[in-house]
């Protein structure tokens, strides 16, 4: 199906691998289970019974206890789906020392991948094994390559690290050194036909190759010498594969060799079509204040108010921010409210909030019951109304604008803003 991976979920996958990759259980107690679509949850949770079975061998009595608790956990989330979702399940749950033996806290992840994975894979270990989703997080969208010089062209796809020959055809068309007692003019005119007719084969092949594929991201061209110019240039290719053309590359070689160094410049190129994508995504932001349309706004008091009313079409956010928030309640009598801050200032905040008396009943009973990052949490108020939500790097110019004259937080709306 190829569903299409959106900047927040990349951002959200990105955020749960890195918190993953630095737990380290005690002993061999953290549990990877990775379920493919397509398996029956009643199958998993028999083979996860038959391991806390086996389990009851491990020598260690914490350990052993770990691994079984870890076990229970996770049947007790596997039992809240009634079927394995159709990118299939991933989860993590082990114990992870907060500090000295004894800290140990269970931590479990429930992860449903942006794409479908398809490795089943159960594993005890010291860490969580999070390669697989690794790969997921990878530029993983199909770009096709043409390679075209005067002698033939070659064509293929390149999806991740993936590369496939499609097609290689010959030109037929004779070097540029005429035979004796031909005219110059008359060989010159001929071979120009020559290229053209090789010209319109090149199309034709391309367009049956590309034109299948359903989510086709762009098309880089490529070759020794002008030949790719020119091919280029003559408007020879279907017009929806011209305007998905985003790069044209000299390459030493042609065929396989050629494909092989487009495949070596392409991660430059994926991440250049990402920037432009989201040049283009804040330059239209930055339209709608430039003309004072009022439909656009910014700062996070403002773009939250349009959130909650359900006005916002896209809802821009710098992946450079760092900024939590965070649910603070009272014990005693219920009362709660929310603070945003520096993701940095949390833990000073907690501490402050020792010995204050809540605003409501007085009694010095707050603790902080909830932080959550404010991209994700604007997100999920997106998410709600049907939002669109663009997370920005700082890499571009314009990234770094959203970031220092906007705060990082900002929206297009879908209406003017009723003015209070
Ligand atoms: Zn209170």
């Amino acid at each position: 199906m190829g569903s299409k991976r959106t900047s927040l979920e990349m951002f959200r996958l990105k955020k749960v691998l890195e918190a993953l990759a630095s737990k380290e259980g005690r002993g061999t107690e953290l549990i990877s289970l990775y379920i493919p679509p397509g398996r029956q949850v009643s199958e998993i949770i028999a083979m996860l019974k038959d391991e806390w079975g086996t389990a009851s061998n491990i020598k260690s009595t914490t350990t052993r206890k770990n691994v079984q608790d870890a076990i229970v956990r996770v049947i007790q989330r596997l039992k809240l789906f009634r079927e394995i979702p159709e990118n299939g399940l991933v989860i993590f749950c082990g114990a992870i020392p907060q500090g000295p033996p004894g800290s140990e806290k269970m931590e479990t992840y429930v992860i449903v991948p942006p794409e479908p994975i398809n490795i089943y894979l159960y594993r005890c270990d010291s860490r969580f094994h999070i390669e697989h989703l690794r790969d997921l997080v990878r530029e993983k969208e199909t770009y096709g390559v043409i390679l075209v010089d005067s002698s033939g062209a070659t064509f293929a796809t390149i999806r991740g690290r993936r590369l496939e020959i499609a097609d290689e055809i010959t030109s037929g068309i004779p070097g540029k050194h005429r035979a004796g007692g031909q005219s110059a003019r008359r060989f010159e005119r001929l071979r120009e036909m020559q290229v053209q007719e090789f010209f319109k084969r090149v199309a034709s092949h391309a367009n049956n190759i590309f034109l299948s594929i359903e989510d086709l991201k762009g098309i880089i061209i490529g070759g020794p010498g002008p030949t790719k110019y020119d091919f280029e240039k003559g408007g020879y290719l279907d017009y929806r594969l011209k305007e998905k053309i985003i790069a044209t590359i000299d390459t030493a070689y042609t065929g396989e060799q050629g494909v092989k160094e487009i495949l070596e410049k392409a991660p430059e190129i994926m991440k250049n079509v990402r920037y432009v994508e989201e040049r283009r995504i804040v330059q239209r932001f930055l339209y709608e204040v430039g003309h004072d349309t009022g439909l656009a706004t910014y700062g996070e008091r403002e773009v939250r108010r349009a959130l909650e009313v359900g006005i916002v079409d896209t809802l821009l956010l710098s992946e450079a921010l760092n900024i939590s928030r965070v649910t603070v309640s009272c014990s005693s009598c219920g009362y709660t409210y929310h603070e945003t801050m520096e993701s940095s200032e949390v833990l000073r905040f907690t501490q402050s909030l020792a010995g204050k008396p809540c605003p409501k009943c007085g009694t010095p009973t707050l603790s902080v019951t909830e932080e959550k990052d404010l991209i994700e949490e604007l997100a999920e108020i997106a998410e709600k109304s049907g939002s669109n939500v663009e997370i920005i790097s700082p890499e571009t110019e314009e990234g770094q604008m959203l970031l220092k004259s906007f705060g990082g937080i900002a929206a297009i709306l879908r209406y003017k803003m009723e003015q209070h």
